[in-house]
């Protein structure tokens, strides 16, 4: 990659601590009245050990916007269930950064300047509120080869669990669903399909049921939660996001200004390649 840019080491650091950015809840806990599947240990449908004897040629330099990894989507089918999907396929020594995006602008173009120079490719979980406030910085994100999850229009929870909220409908969610993805194929001509992040990792069965029937076969959790969003400094995040590293490991961060996952990120990418992992999207990581 050319241009590594000289960041301007913003000082503009946590306005206030108002949490509300994406709220990630510190584990992936499943909610609501059916716990249904918890997506712990493994439930990748992808962690059958391929013997895959050629770890991909790594950390080089793929920024390229054509390289996007098609996704692997099964077709729906009436009564299927999203399958959750909290770590990659652990035989290759890959993780995948994935970044949400439902707050403010925060530190987006930041990211993307840091994942540009350092030839990766990450996730964005994005909602269309997002999207519509940061048109630019969403079409960005798809011209240099990131991928998109949805992440819901408004950020709501679709079970109500963390927003004290009754659940949603099932229309109310599809509705959530269809605006987002409507907006990012309008701005980009891509779509988030077939992977959705829920609000503050809320789900239960109902949730996975309807979003499957959206087209959406993937619920995207993560592996490791870097904590940004809870305000802890940059270097707690470096410390932490380096220690829970783990072959096929999904880690989820923030753009929004509450975090200081930005300023962590390339001591992040620095570590993790010298732990010998490459890096790619979800769709990457969690393919066999
Ligand atoms: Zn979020």
């Amino acid at each position: 990659m050319s241009l590594r840019r000289a960041l301007p080491v913003g000082t503009l650091l946590l306005l206030a601590l108002s949490l509300t950015s994406c709220g990630a809840s510190s584990a992936p806990v499943a909610s609501g009245p059916a716990p249904s599947p918890a997506p712990s240990p493994s439930p990748t449908p992808t962690a059958t050990p391929t013997a895959v004897p050629s770890p991909t040629p790594a950390p080089g330099p793929s920024a390229s916007p054509t390289a996007v990894a098609p996704a692997p989507s099964p077709t729906p089918v009436p009564g299927g269930s999203a399958t959750v999907v909290s770590r990659g396929n652990a035989a290759r020594r890959m993780v995948a950064l994935t970044f949400d995006a439902g707050a403010d602008t925060g530190y987006a173009a930041r990211i993307l300047d840091i994942l540009r120079a350092n030839g990766i490719r990450a996730s964005f979980g994005i909602t269309g509120r997002w999207a519509e406030q940061n048109p630019d910085l969403v079409r960005r994100m798809v011209a240099e080869g990131h991928h998109l999850i949805n992440h819901t229009y408004s950020h709501d929870s679709f079970t109500g669990r963390s927003t004290g909220r009754p659940p949603m409908t099932q229309a109310q969610r599809w509705q959530e669903l269809d605006r987002t993805e409507e907006i990012v194929q309008r701005l980009t001509g891509a779509s988030t399909k077939p992977y959705f992040r829920p609000p503050y990792g809320d789900y239960d069965a109902s949730v996975n049921a309807d979003v499957y029937a959206r087209g959406y076969t993937y619920n995207v959790m993560w592996t490791v939660d870097s904590w940004g969003w809870r305000g802890i400094p940059a270097q707690e995040i470096v410390q932490r996001c380096l220690s829970l590293a783990e072959p096929g490991a999904i880690y989820i961060f923030h753009v929004g200004s509450a975090s200081q996952d930005a300023l962590a990120l390339q001591a992040i990418i620095d570590g993790l390649r010298r732990a010998g992992y490459s890096f790619g999207t979800v769709p990457e990581v969690i393919a066999p």
